[in-house]
């Protein structure tokens, strides 16, 4: 039987990582909701409605009608990529600059409700993998299987620090350190879903754990 599969976690715990090992190990469709609230950041930058420490939350929520989002496999990578509106968005929505908007913008309920719906939708049918932040709490609360990854804020930052920094971009690590913790803070406090463990979500702190032992315990758990 296929079933639904729900991790959430803090920034950059490698929750992605996973999500593709399973989803390749058991044919399963991954669906990375962090993009889609990133390809919405990208939306509201290009249309101006932010600014240095702004954000029109009003112009973007009688926008969102006008953004369209989409995930089409791209067999050369392995996993799906983020267009919006059509076009390919997915090298342009991992920069800090959209790192550093997308949890304000994740805190708008007007959002969430939108791409919790695509969200639903697209894992309607079971064999899904999702990664984000409220999918075991809101998106798929009856999920056969929840994972909750956590890490030490350092070993993350790290983590993201080398990708940004293999891809070229100039970013200095306190930056990235920053960025985590300020999204992680964010995340958890805010008023609609915040970032919590759901009560039946297994917990899986990767600071000390490699990821082939991460992925054979996950694995025993699919099986059972
Ligand atoms: O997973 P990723 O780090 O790309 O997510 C970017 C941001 O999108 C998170 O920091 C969070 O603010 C938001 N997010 C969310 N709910 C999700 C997925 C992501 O609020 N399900």
């Amino acid at each position: 039987k296929k079933i639904t599969i729900a991790i959430d976690g803090f920034s950059s715990t490698g929750k992605s990582t996973i999500a593709k090992l399973i989803a390749k190990k058991y044919n399963y469709i991954y669906v990375d909701t962090g993009a889609m609230y990133r390809a919405v950041s990208l939306f509201a930058k290009q249309h101006n409605f932010v600014g240095n420490d702004f954000l029109d939350k009003e112009k973007l929520i009688s926008n969102l009608n006008d953004i369209s989002l989409s995930f089409k496999f791209n067999e050369d990578l392995g996993f799906a990529e983020m267009f919006l509106n059509d076009k390919n968005v997915e090298q342009e929505i991992r920069t800090l600059e959209v790192s550093q908007l997308v949890s304000k913008v994740a805190t708008i309920s007007e959002v969430r409700r939108k791409l919790v719906a695509e969200q639903q939708q697209m894992g309607a049918k079971g064999g899904i993998v999702m990664d984000g932040r409220d999918i075991g709490t809101v998106v798929f609360p009856n999920a056969e299987l929840k994972l909750f990854m956590t890490a030490s804020a350092d070993k993350r930052a790290t983590r993201r620090y080398k990708e940004l920094l293999d891809k070229g971009d100039k970013v200095t690590f306190e930056e990235i350190l920053f960025n985590v913790e300020e999204r992680d803070r964010i995340d958890s406090t805010r008023e609609d879903s915040p970032l919590i463990k759901a009560d039946d979500a297994i917990e899986f702190n990767n600071s000390d754990m490699g990821i082939d032992e991460q992925f054979e315990r996950i694995c025993t758990l699919v099986d059972r």
